[in-house]
């Protein structure tokens, strides 16, 4: 350029005489005598490498930049105070089907992607909440709203738009976006899972109520006349096979009874009372139950509080004693000789310990870990040996989690055990009147005493219990009337007069609730009494109880029955007898 006679203008890199290299600017230009023949040249110089340098930082800041977002997993863009968008991610791109940026950039994103709500209706801008952002200069983050393709689809998005700021001014806005399908997908997978497990688990428990209910109602039977039979006259061999009989009926209904326990437990369906517990008639009523068991075998029962701990604590005491009475029932069940110890301390200000020593067959270490599992039993001959099915500390556990206290075991073999039960330390105003925590009954009307035949309502639809209530009050001065389902009952009670009912609950063409029922609102409508309505029945969930109480009943007893409890239930009704002799 310069040799044609022109001026040359730029950036170069030059050298220093060091050999250091730098950004230059140049301006040459040709200087021409009058005869237009270039003389010499002007150069203008500059250095502008600090400038170079910083344009060459602002272009890495920029690719930079421009990178992150691409490399971003959300999708990103920005709009100004028009509503028009001003840049755009790549990932914003591809999930919303758009092959070009030019396509989004300078359109109004609402319009494109945001203009209808999750229910389908129209989304107008004015109500939408992004365009609030660049409009007031809130922050808003929302995932319950769809995003729509170019090509129509809409899908669940979860999004953050932030007010863009320059100075103190608002200029527009920068949304953040992700597609939460997965997720919503994984949420509602959840959803049906827990719906299953929740169904699965009803099922189970149901099916448990049914079974125990099949197995309740034989075994009413067969208990009963055992007991029956083993007041009678009986030679040696036949009083063996009686025993026998009770042992393994009891047995069964053991375990019946703490398979329901323990699902009521699990299925969250036990809830706690809160009542006062006075410490020294905890622990002598714990012993007291075990101290004919401890005696037969020469084993001694000792019991200590801690003199610091307050006299009475707030907790539930019959769940407390549930598992006091587990444990020293364990220990005496497996101690040969020495002594079985109950201890109250205070393990901290805030914690209770309940611990239970024994001198007996210890558990090693493997078993230990096991030991709270339902059904675990160091061994069968162990079963066989001591009986028990395995499930009891289960169920303490259970209970004792929902307690919000901890239970564990220390152990050696040959040696003995200690199990350790921590319990928040509730504690409880003195009442002002001695209440007695663990009389739980209800008031009992004082027994009339020794009266003429008194009337009773039997109804039953099963002929074996029937039989077995008949020979329960045999010998005793009563008229039985026996109903074979709730319709019967009900016409029986009303053609005659009853001194009580004894009520089973599943009947056929009417049910002990309805029978109940009937008899109660008959009673108000003719101004009769109230009679003393026990149902009688192998129905043994709480809720139950509950439904017998609701339909009208003033007990609820549960099969299999003995006769001795049969009694105290008519005496606390004012029915007693003198046993004849
Ligand atoms: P079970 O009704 O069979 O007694 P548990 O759940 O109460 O059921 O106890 C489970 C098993 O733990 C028992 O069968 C026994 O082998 C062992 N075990 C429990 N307590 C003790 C103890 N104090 N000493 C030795 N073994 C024990």
């Amino acid at each position: 350029t310069l040799l044609a006679g022109g001026e040359w203008r730029g950036e170069l890199i030059n050298q220093r005489k060091d050999g250091a290299l730098f950004w230059e600017s140049a301006a040459i230009a040709p200087v021409r005598d009058a005869g237009g023949i270039t003389r010499h040249y002007v150069a203008v110089k500059e250095d502008i490498t600090q400038r170079k340098q910083l344009e060459a930082s602002l272009r890495q800041e920029e690719n930079l930049m421009r990178s992150l977002l691409a490399s971003m997993g959300e999708g990103v863009y920005g709009v100004n105070r028009e509503g028009l968008c001003t840049f755009i991610n790549p990932t914003a791109l591809k999930m919303l089907g758009y092959s070009e940026a030019s396509n989004f950039i300078g359109h109004n994103p609402h319009e494109l992607i945001h203009y209808q709500r999750a229910d389908g209706s129209p989304y107008p801008s004015a109500q939408c909440q992004i365009c609030g952002v660049y409009l007031q200069g809130q922050t808003v983050s929302r995932d319950d709203e769809r995003f729509f393709r170019a090509d129509g689809a809409s899908f669940p998005v979860e999004y953050r738009a932030h007010p863009l700021i320059d100075g103190d001014q608002v200029v527009g806005a920068v949304v953040t976006f992700s597609d939460i399908t997965q997720r919503r997908h994984a949420e509602l997978s959840l959803l049906h899972a827990k719906q299953a497990a929740e169904a699965a688990s009803r099922a189970k428990s149901e099916f448990l109520a049914i079974m125990s209910h099949e197995v309740r109602t034989p075994l009413n039977a067969i208990l009963g006349m055992a007991e029956v039979l083993a007041e009678s006259e009986l030679n040696e061999e036949q009083r063996l096979g009686v025993r026998v009989l009770r042992r393994a009926g009891n047995g069964l209904l053991s375990l019946i009874t703490d398979i329901l326990d323990l699902v009521a437990v699990e299925s969250g369906r036990c809830t706690l009372e809160f009542r006062h517990i006075v410490l020294t008639e905890l622990a002598r009523e714990t012993l007291a139950i075990h101290a004919f068991a401890a005696e037969r075998k020469g084993v001694r029962l000792e019991s200590y509080i801690d003199a610091t701990l307050p006299e009475r604590i707030g907790g539930d005491p019959k769940r407390l004693r549930q598992v006091l009475f587990n444990l020293v029932g364990n220990a005496v069940k497996f101690t040969g000789h020495g002594m079985v110890r109950l201890e109250i301390n205070r393990l901290d200000s805030e914690t209770i310990r309940f611990s239970v020593h024994d001198t007996g067959i210890g558990i090693n270490k493997e078993q230990q870990a096991s030991i709270f599992d339902p059904f675990f039993k160091i061994d069968a001959s162990n079963t066989r040996q001591y009986g028990g099915t395995g499930l009891g500390l289960a169920i303490c556990r259970k209970l004792v989690e929902i307690m919000e206290g901890h239970i564990h075991v220390e152990s050696q073999e040959g040696k003995g055990s200690h199990f350790h039960l921590d319990l928040p330390l509730r504690r409880v105003e003195k009442p002002t009147h001695d209440a007695l925590v663990f009389n739980s009954l209800p008031e009992v009307p004082t027994p009339k005493g020794p009266r003429g035949k008194c009337a009773i309502l039997v109804a039953d639809d099963a002929e074996d219990n029937r039989v077995l209530i008949r020979a329960f009050l045999k010998k005793l001065p009563c008229r039985l009337a026996m109903a074979h389902d709730g319709a019967e009952a009900v016409k029986l009670f009303t053609s005659r007069t009853f001194d009580l009912v004894l009520m089973d609950i599943q009947m056929p063409i009417m049910d002990g609730l309805q029978a109940t029922t009937a008899i109660r609102s008959w009673e108000k409508e003719s101004g009769h009494g109230r009679t003393p309505i026990l149902a009688l029945t192998a129905h043994a969930m709480p809720a139950d109880k509950e439904k017998s109480h609701a339909a009208g009943c003033d007990e609820h007893l549960i099969k299999p029955i003995t006769k001795s409890d049969l009694l105290s239930a008519l005496a606390r009704h004012a029915i007693s007898f003198e046993e004849p002799t």
